[in-house]
């Protein structure tokens, strides 16, 4: 198999705000990967506060294009897939960016979508949230305006004053929302107060509420809290699942984090061994990376696939968009065609 990289800088609608920083680009690079004449696409999204960069992230599949070369496209995907993991630490965005263009791939080479191909059937549409970044109330007020299609908002807090900013939102939409905090909490006793305010503000979950290192007071809050306590910053791969289990309700798995397509499937496996919701969520990415994650909606409990709706300059089509529910293509593979010869394999 042939592997080809494309650097590429993905750009925000809106300047995106989290507890801990504001960007208004996310730079990426693409993949094809290409076999008697059919290529499939793939995708490492990189906001910066993973750790991984153009740099590493080109680095790292120059080393995967070398291992693929002599790879038929026939070849089993696990064992595939552990060579790919085997060349390195971390890296994982480069590392989903080759799952999902081996799964798209192969999809092609039989002609069938992935969900076909892995017996999942197509899930039917599914409501998303579309996320709301920490902004001034002006912008809130006209992002909730165009957020009029979406049947649920997930909105950033972890802030100076959370119910300020809650409070803010209610003023403009009564719609169920998540909330994420990005780790912005310290207090245990103050979180769980927030969470019973939470819920009857028509709330239905909270993410990563305290910093990765804090596990006792994550699983302090779980043990309590009235709403669904996700894990996002603190489980990345399926090794993170584990301790996690005990210490959240549920988790918040992205390609991203956990290497693509084949480790998602396996920790939505494990999470539900260990009674944990599953949310199937998205970096600030394409539709490339989103109609992946989206072909196993099936499996999830919440859906969070909102990125190509936050972007401007999408260069794949893929899922769309109706009423605020994602759905799926039916084009084989992952689903997604690109809209420029730019990423033609060629
Ligand atoms: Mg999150």
């Amino acid at each position: 198999m042939e592997l080809k990289l494309y650097p590429y800088t993905l750009e925000l609608k809106h300047p995106f705000g989290v507890s801990s920083n504001t960007r208004t680009t996310t730079p990426s690079v693409y993949v094809g990967l290409s076999y008697n004449g059919l290529t499939g696409y793939g995708e490492a999204c990189l906001p910066a506060y993973l750790g991984e960069t153009v740099d590493t992230t080109v680095r790292f599949l120059q080393l995967a294009a070398d291992l693929l070369r002599p790879i038929p496209a026939t070849a089993d995907v696990h064992t595939v897939l552990k060579a790919i993991d085997a060349l390195g630490p971390g890296c994982e965005a480069a590392k989903a960016a080759v799952d999902i263009a081996l799964h798209d791939l192969k999809g092609k080479m039989d002609g069938l979508p992935f969900y076909s191909q892995t017996g999942l059937g197509k899930s039917p549409p599914r409501a998303t949230s579309l996320t709301i970044g920490i902004d001034s109330e002006a912008l809130i007020a006209k992002k909730i305006t165009e957020a009029a299609d979406f049947q649920i908002l997930k909105i950033k807090i972890g802030t100076a004053d959370d119910k300020a900013l809650v409070n803010t939102v209610r003023k403009y939409t009564s719609k169920p929302l998540y909330v994420d905090a990005n780790q912005g909490w310290n207090d245990r006793y103050e979180a769980l107060d927030m969470a019973h305010w939470l819920k009857e503000q028509n709330v239905l979950l909270i993410e990563q509420p305290f910093p990765v290192r804090r596990a006792e007071e994550s699983a302090w809050l779980s043990a309590r809290s009235p709403l669904p306590v996700i894990a996002d910053e603190s489980v990345k791969r399926l090794h993170d699942l584990d301790s996690a289990a005990s210490q959240f309700s549920g988790v918040n798995i992205k390609l991203m984090k956990c290497t693509g397509l084949y480790e998602a499937m396996n920790m939505i496996g494990l999470a539900r061994r260990k009674s944990m919701k599953v949310m199937l969520g998205c970096m600030a990415e394409s539709s490339c990376a989103t109609s992946a994650m989206a072909q196993l909606m099936s499996l999830a409990d919440f859906i969070d696939l909102d990125a190509p709706n936050l972007i401007s300059n999408d260069p794949f089509v893929g899922v769309t968009y109706q009423a605020g529910t994602v759905v799926l293509s039916d084009l084989p593979g992952i689903g997604v065609r690109p809209v420029t010869d730019h990423f033609s394999g060629k």
